[in-house]
């Protein structure tokens, strides 16, 4: 029996009184809140004959393209149209990035399911499914499939699988359990394309992605105390040609340094903004604490926050006696 037993009848019941479904990715997409997505959609059409508009608010990069579906995605709402919302992957309101969601549209009463594994989700659902311990969203999606006996064909358990792959880092995070493993090798007998998860998802890069991580790399610098720190302005992407979505993935060779116990990266947005991804291999360094302080949110080894501003270089010399 699902941990999410009550929670999952409820959803079932929202379901099936509903008849047009809206289903929101979070903004700038990743491999999860789009396997999520369109897993969801598949199983609302097919195994309970609904309506259902799948939207996010930024286009899908260029790495998720190769998922069965990645073409349904609409980037406006008009969420009086349906009946019931469901937001996947998504820890607040301002991550799905649609303005008609608001503060006065949560009070209205609307039916939404918040379906979610970050520690840090605001609950702003009227029904909360958020597991902070499933290592991506799809895996809650898998057992909420399970509990409602719905079809798995293969090219729902490739929109799983891609979730997982990716919020484990190909199984190789901290967040990757039993579960994960399990789940996985579900999803492989029920004809997930794990090659095409590979090499889309982690073996596909342009040259210009290339130029960007080098600059990325070669701007990081270490402190004593052990945090490192990288950065990229907008002139970084003129240069390379390549835009704020190639940077998705390079924190992690940061983060490989040993020495560093909490990895950050600031890059400029070229709309006026920083977004800052922090990432600690440290059990007692929780990243998504500090990120909330700064308005942001996540994991406690993955997260992040964006501000009002630019980069500013700033240099210090000092003298060390011999
Ligand atoms: P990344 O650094 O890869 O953008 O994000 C790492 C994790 O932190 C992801 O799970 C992402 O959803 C979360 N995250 C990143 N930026 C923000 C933010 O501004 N607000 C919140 N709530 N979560 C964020
Ligand atoms: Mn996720």
């Amino acid at each position: 029996m699902s941990k999410f037993q009550k929670e999952f009848e409820k959803a079932l019941k929202l379901i099936e009184k509903s008849n047009n479904i809206l289903i929101i990715s979070h903004k700038n997409p990743d491999g999860d809140t789009i396997g999520s997505n369109l897993s969801l959609r598949k199983v609302l059409i097919c195994d309970f004959g609904k309506n259902v508009t799948s939207v996010c608010a930024d286009p899908l990069p260029k790495s998720l393209l190769f998922l069965p579906d990645s073409n349904v995605f609409e980037n406006k709402i008009d969420p009086n149209k349906h009946d019931l919302i469901i937001t996947v992957d998504a820890s607040s309101v301002d991550q799905l990035k649609f303005a008609e969601i608001d503060e006065k549209f949560l009070k209205s009463g609307k039916a939404i399911i918040n379906i979610d594994h970050h520690p840090t989700n605001k609950k702003f659902g009227t029904l909360n499914i958020v597991d902070e311990n499933a290592s991506c969203a799809t895996e809650i999606l898998y057992y909420f499939f399970e509990f409602v006996k719905a079809t798995i064909v293969p090219s729902t358990a490739t929109h799983l699988l891609a979730g997982l792959y990716n919020d484990t880092g190909s199984f190789m995070h901290s967040n990757t359990s039993s579960s994960s493993y399990k789940i996985a090798s579900k999803l492989l007998e029920a004809g997930a394309a794990l090659p095409r998860i590979v090499k889309h998802m982690f073996k596909t890069q342009s040259i210009e992605q290339l130029r960007l991580w080098g600059k990325v790399l070669s701007n990081a610098r270490l402190n004593k105390k052990g945090t490192l720190v990288s950065k990229i302005t907008n002139d970084d992407f003129y240069e390379t040609n390549s835009t704020p979505r190639d940077l998705m993935g390079v924190i992690n060779y940061l983060n490989s340094v040993s020495r560093s116990n909490l990895s950050i990266l600031l890059s400029e947005d070229m709309e006026g903004h920083v977004k800052g991804s922090m990432r600690t291999s440290k059990n007692d360094v929780n990243v998504a604490s500090l990120c909330e302080k700064l308005g942001g949110g996540g994991h406690k080894k993955a997260a992040g926050f964006t501000i009002p501003g630019k980069i500013v270089t700033e240099e210090v010399w000092r003298i060390e006696e011999e």
